[in-house]
């Protein structure tokens, strides 16, 4: 490519997406910020099942122990990190804390912030929280001259027909996604691959839940589309 390191932003899902589908490419581009968007605690101290089995008591103690591991992840690749309060779904029992306009407008407060030139967004495959943080992040990316970038998500991504039911979609909404092949230099990708691997250790109680081969496809290669509005002019 080369990515403007200084200028680039990663959205990111949940306190591990941005590292587990982006984390050679955060290491090629040092000074990047990851903005992760539902990484708000609820108010009652709630013990969801996803929680406990990462081994923690309540989503107070979860929320507070992922920033630290999320805050460590990217101190190994050289990004910053930025943590929204908005409510991951498994605390909103079903329901929805968010609109898609609400974490659109968010984005854009802190795509300002950072003077963003290039921002990566998840494909948003499969998890509802994905999708939703998918359509606000390219409505808030595609409205303006910033660079659009979508990752594949990790783990999902594997999933029969997902991608391409996104695809499908994008081009059913006017926005065309073309394949971006080695954004990473060909000398620095060993390192940043290694870096990659020290940065998900990182994530230590979601490696937990997820058991030892659970999270494989996270060291499979990055794929990445750009996505661009269809010019009817
Ligand atoms: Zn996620």
């Amino acid at each position: 490519m080369p990515l403007s390191a200084q200028r680039t932003l990663v959205i990111s899902p949940h306190l591990d997406d941005a590292v587990f589908s982006c984390g050679a490419l955060l290491a090629a581009s040092p000074g990047a910020s990851v903005c992760t968007i539902f990484a708000g605690a609820p108010d009652t101290a709630l013990a969801t099942d996803w929680d406990a089995q990462c081994g923690f008591a309540d989503a107070h103690q979860a929320m507070r122990e992922r920033r630290v591991e999320d805050k460590a992840a990217l101190h190994v690749l050289g990004a910053r990190a930025v943590h929204l309060g908005f409510l991951d779904s498994q605390y909103t029992q079903g329901g929805t804390s968010a609109t898609t306009a609400k974490i659109a407008s968010a984005i854009r407060d802190v795509m300002r912030e950072k003077d963003c030139a290039t921002l990566l967004i998840p494909l948003g495959l499969f998890h509802s929280d994905h999708a939703l943080v998918h359509t606000a992040a390219r409505e808030a990316c595609l409205s303006d001259a910033t660079a659009c970038i979508a990752y594949e998500d990790c783990l999902y991504r594997r999933m029969d027909g997902l991608v391409q039911q996104r695809l499908v979609e994008l081009i059913g909404s006017g926005i065309e996604a073309t394949p971006l092949l080695d954004p990473i230099d060909a000398a620095t990708l060993s390192r940043c691959i290694e870096a990659k691997q020290r940065a998900v250790q990182c994530y230590a109680s979601q490696l937990k839940a997820f058991g030892p081969h659970g999270y494989d496809d996270v060291l499979a290669p990055e794929r990445f589309w750009t996505l661009r509005a269809v010019d009817h002019g």
